[in-house]
């Protein structure tokens, strides 16, 4: 990859390379875009197949962090972390000790916490080296898992997507498809059987659908299949890049809405989807819950602030849905106008000088 030209393309302000010979701590830190404020972003560990597909997950990802707080109306930057690794095998205390240093060397133009193939666990030990981490758990000062609430904003862009549609946000009777069972989609699958949805749902992994199906009834189904499961809803809850050329005419639902980051291959599928009369509610905006969360801890969490901001995905989908049918474009165009407008805002405002940065 040539990288220059990559942060070019996406306009990346920097990207950082850690390698620690001690504890064999391969990470990549991707800062995109830091206008609204110092960047905020999980830290994912994956067994990539090769540098070029961990630095492609850290672009994208970061790019899409700027996106979401920007659009959740945050004052924060864009940023992400990888570590190349498998999670089930590789993770040690010398590892995120190391992570927590390079990101101390930083001074707080990045924060990061848990992500896929982490848990706020793994970085109580960087936080003996750094202060500058989210989403650690309620006894080492954080939020806790960020799980439920992502889920709740999900939930919040069905309730949008379905009043669109359908003219009542309700989920009763709605069948609800579910990809991924992990931290989020476990809990988007339990309140939606709680607010009386038919859910279907599916995860690579056997124990997590036997755990979801035994209690709370949910229907399993095929992992390979399940995109194509006829639906109200579409939930991806796994990984990115499930809307793409092998999937986009297969899907029989009528509308998306999940957790996962990235969900389209690029964003001309936004319109492709606006094409086959699917409701796309944009990912940076419904799965801002975890954001607003981590984003909230670093001024003094409070759960009342939180919730309040994750009930605005639902106004904030909801106008866009009208305004997309209105102007003919898609979703994410429109979502993506949002952000744009809240950057040059945050630009103009600062003209003004004050004696603070
Ligand atoms: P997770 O790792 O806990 O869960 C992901 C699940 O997806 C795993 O159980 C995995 O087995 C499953 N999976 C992977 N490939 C699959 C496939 N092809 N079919 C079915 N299942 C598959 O991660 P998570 O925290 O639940 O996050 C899920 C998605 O939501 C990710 O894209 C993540 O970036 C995004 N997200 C998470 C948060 C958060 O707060 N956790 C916030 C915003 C966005």
């Amino acid at each position: 990859m040539e990288i220059f030209k990559e942060m070019q393309k996406r306009g990346h302000e920097q990207v950082i390379f850690n390698y620690d010979k001690a504890s064999g701590l391969k990470a990549i830190i991707a800062i995109h875009d830091t206008t609204l404020g110092p960047a905020l972003g999980g830290c994912r560990m994956l067994p990539y197949s090769s540098e070029d597909a961990a630095l492609e997950d850290v672009l994208r990802l970061s790019e899409g962090m700027t996106y979401k707080a920007a659009a959740a109306g945050l004052d924060f930057g864009g940023g992400k972390a990888v570590i190349v690794g498998d999670p089930a095998t590789e993770k040690t205390e010398a590892m995120f000790r190391a992570l927590g240093r390079f990101i101390e060397t930083l001074h707080g133009r990045f924060s990061t916490g848990e992500d896929v193939g982490t848990t706020g666990d793994d970085f109580v030990y960087s936080l003996r080296e750094t202060k500058h981490l989210v989403g650690l758990p309620e006894a080492y000062g954080g939020a806790g898992d960020t799980g439920d609430i992502t889920a709740v904003g999900v939930i919040n862009a069905m309730h949008a997507a379905l009043m669109y549609r359908f003219g009542t946000p309700s989920l009763e009777g709605r069948k609800i498809a579910i990809q991924g069972l992990g931290k989020v989609g476990y809990h988007v699958a339990k309140r939606a059987v709680e607010e009386g949805a038919s859910v279907v749902a599916a995860d690579i992994n056997p124990q997590l659908v036997g755990k979801t199906v035994s209690e709370l009834g949910v229907e399993p189904a095929d992992p390979w299949a399940i995109l194509e499961t006829e639906c109200d809803v579409l939930a991806p809850c796994a990984l990115g890049n499930v809307v793409n050329e092998d999937t986009i005419e297969k899907f029989r639902c009528e509308i998306v809405a999940g957790s996962a980051n990235n969900q389209l291959k690029d964003l001309t599928y936004g319109d492709r989807l606006q094409a086959r009369g699917i409701t796309y509610a944009p990912d940076f905006i419904t799965n801002a819950g975890g954001l607003i969360q981590v984003a909230d801890e670093v001024q003094g969490y409070r759960s009342e602030r939180v919730q309040h901001q994750v009930d605005n995905i639902y106004d904030l989908l909801l106008n866009i849905f009208h305004k997309a049918e209105a102007t003919g474009r898609s979703t994410v165009a429109i979502a993506m106008q949002i952000v744009e407008e809240r950057l040059s805002l945050y630009h103009a405002i600062h003209r003004i000088y004050t004696q603070s940065p």
